[in-house]
């Protein structure tokens, strides 16, 4: 079975470690969200990519959920001590070698695909991991900044460094519209049997990866069952309110499903505590209500079979 996914950071790399599981022997393509990267102290910084990659591969800092396992940050102090930041994006020593040699490999002339698959020759995700694009999108944030008035920022330093706390006027992926797929992306989506969206953010992080043209006509044209990331109301962590406000959709599991629509979406999991839009959900979309908490391997693997069920059922 030929599987592609979508995926975010955090909530995505989870849900790809219950598909594993669930289907070892399944052939799964994950396209990555690039509309994070971010290039600080000249090295070029991948979030979601890294995250996907050291999840799978066994180097995540489990309770963090991004960032390197037994991680330390002597390079991020000597830098403060020469006064050079930003000291809000934390990066730690063994993370830094990676940006090391991403960086050195793309001013080198590969693209960012390539670097990728090199980086995953070590991590061994067990899944076939696509940049969105090799082209640069940067997810920009427009805010009404105190102090120096409306602008956008980099979606990092809205996130991270704002924790989202000045309120997003509009979200854009800067690029998108000139963006390519990557090689590789489109020929998977072709091949797939089945399409899954994890549990990742629908704006920044699906969103974005479905605003590179010719993606989201390659993903509709598939079998698509999508796992929400709301459960009664609210995201289940991270602040995915603050992006779905800043589109004017309403933080359900239901207005998700709805934004997606029935033209991308087939089936949609909401947790059981939304089995009220399982029996009156958007049209044209089927949803059933299980058990959305990736709390351990089991739950999560449970999910994934879950939506590779419903797919089944949608073909
Ligand atoms: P990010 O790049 O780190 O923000 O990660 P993602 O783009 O993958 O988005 C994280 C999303 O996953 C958030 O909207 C969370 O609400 C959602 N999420 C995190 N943990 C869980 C979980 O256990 N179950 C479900 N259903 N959603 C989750
Ligand atoms: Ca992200």
């Amino acid at each position: 079975m030929k599987i592609v996914t979508l995926a975010g950071g955090i909530g995505g790399a989870r849900f790809l470690r219950g598909l594993r599981r669930a289907r070892p022997d399944a052939d799964i393509t994950v396209i990555g969200n690039t509309g994070d990267d971010i290039s600080l102290f000249g090295l070029r910084v991948c979030p979601d990519l890294d995250t996907v990659m050291y999840t799978l591969g066994g180097g995540i800092n489990e309770e963090q959920g991004w960032g390197r396992a037994a991680e330390t940050f002597t390079v991020k102090e000597e830098l403060l001590a020469y006064g050079v930041g930003p000291n809000w994006f934390g990066l730690g020593d063994r993370d830094f070698a990676t940006h090391i040699v991403r960086t050195q490999m793309l001013e080198a002339g590969y693209p960012l695909s390539a670097v990728t698959e090199a980086l995953c020759d070590r991590w061994k995700p067990g899944v076939r991991l696509i940049p969105m694009t090799d082209d640069q999108v940067e997810t920009h944030v427009v805010v009404d900044d105190p102090e120096r008035g409306r602008r956008a920022i980099h979606f990092q330093e809205w996130w991270v460094r704002l924790r989202a706390s000045l309120p997003a006027r509009s979200i854009a992926a800067v690029g998108a519209e000139d963006a390519k797929p990557a090689p590789g992306v489109l020929e998977a989506l072709e091949e797939a049997d089945a399409v899954l969206f994890p549990p990742s953010n629908p704006v920044v992080s699906i969103g974005t990866i479905l605003a590179v043209p010719g993606i989201r006509e390659a993903v509709a044209a598939k079998t698509v069952v999508g796992v929400s990331p709301i459960i009664g109301g609210a995201p289940v962590r991270g602040m995915a309110d603050a992006c779905l406000t800043a589109i004017g959709v309403e933080t359900s599991a239901r207005a998700v499903a709805a934004h997606y629509g029935a033209d991308l979406l087939d089936g949609w999991l909401v947790d059981e505590a939304d089995a009220d839009v399982a029996d009156k959900g958007p049209e044209g979309i089927a949803v059933r209500a299980r058990p959305l908490l990736m709390s351990d391997a089991d739950a999560t693997a449970a999910i994934a079979r879950a939506a590779l069920d419903l797919a089944q059922e949608l073909a």
